[in-house]
């Protein structure tokens, strides 16, 4: 099964893919992840788009349609959760061709909707654990201990060099100029699932898994027949 999570910076994507890893074995794609590993490995692509992603741009489609590209090829057992991408039409288009030549498609699109409002104190709060991966907020989803990681033990807590209000204001209009087009483009094909993503983190959960035990499946997946 392959799922698209869509949604703004902040609307809850990573912390809901990783939920998804845990509960159903899927494998998390997230290109801003990937980038980052790109950035820290110090790699000539990670020094390029170092600046792009700091200001709050795309990276640009071919880039990140290779990256995917690379994981695809190497299999995904259970099926992909993509965290952050597609975020273009183009970066759309690519991922069905991709899934189409290894005999896969898309099953459903999480749409998580939240107001513009709360993502500044989303992404403001946020911190990541440089070990793990886990997701932490400040208020709304703190670590047990402050300064020590619940998920692995790990004290490597970051922030992200993105995550301030300049870089979020030009996320969010990269968001509503190239991806939240792909809102109308994959209720279209009658994949989109919209699901309420200003309820708690488990609800959020919820509602996800039960999207998930009863796909959408698209228009190609209908009958024709009455
Ligand atoms: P995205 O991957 O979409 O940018 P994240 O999953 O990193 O978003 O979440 C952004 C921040 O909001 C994190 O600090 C996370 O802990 C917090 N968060 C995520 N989902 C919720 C939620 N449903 N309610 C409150 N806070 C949340
Ligand atoms: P994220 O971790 O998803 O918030 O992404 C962080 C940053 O990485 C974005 O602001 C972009 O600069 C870049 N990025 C991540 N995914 C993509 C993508 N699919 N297309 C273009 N740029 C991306």
């Amino acid at each position: 099964m392959n799922v698209i999570l869509l949604g703004p910076p902040g609307a809850g994507k990573g912390t809901q893919a990783r939920l998804l890893v845990e509960q159903r074995g899927m494998v998390q794609l997230s290109t801003g992840d990937m980038l980052r590993e790109a950035q820290a490995s110090g790699s000539a692509m990670g020094r390029r788009v170092a600046e792009v992603m700091a200001r709050g741009a795309l990276v640009s489609d071919d880039i990140v349609i290779g990256l995917i590209e690379e994981r695809l090829r190497s299999g995904t057992g259970g099926g992909a959760i993509f965290d952050g991408f597609p975020r273009t039409l183009a970066q759309a288009d690519a991922l069905e061709a991709l899934l189409a030549r290894l005999g896969q498609r898309i099953d459903a699109v999480i749409e998580l909707r939240v107001d513009d409002a709360v993502l500044v104190d989303r992404v403001s709060g946020r911190y990541v654990c440089g070990n793990c991966g886990e997701v932490w907020h400040d208020r709304t989803r703190p670590t047990r201990v402050p300064g020590v990681c619940d998920a692995c033990g790990s004290t490597d807590l970051r922030r992200r060099a993105d995550d301030n209000e300049t870089s979020l204001r030009q996320r969010l209009m990269e968001y509503y100029k190239k991806t939240a087009p792909l809102i109308g483009y994959y209720h279209a094909k009658g994949l989109l699932a919209p699901v309420d993503g200003l309820a708690p983190v488990a609800e959020v959960a919820a509602a996800i898994r039960a999207v998930l035990d009863a796909p959408p499946g698209g228009l190609d997946a209908r009958s024709e027949r009455p």
